[in-house]
């Protein structure tokens, strides 16, 4: 049984800038803060592929 390694923290989305731009709901940032302080990108502008199969 291999265990999960959860020594390193959640890396940051990496956001498309380019659809962030002229995001009103993240001010451009392609991310925004939840309220357990973590980043998560922007619903509005960052479409998530829902899952990481395709890559
Ligand atoms: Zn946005």
């Amino acid at each position: 049984m291999a265990h999960g390694d959860s020594s390193s923290p959640t890396p940051p989305p990496h956001p498309d800038l380019d659809l962030a731009r002229t995001c009103d709901h993240c001010l451009g940032w392609g991310t925004v803060v939840t309220r357990d302080g973590e980043h998560d990108l922007c619903e509005a502008c960052q479409r998530d592929p829902g899952d990481g199969s395709a890559a």
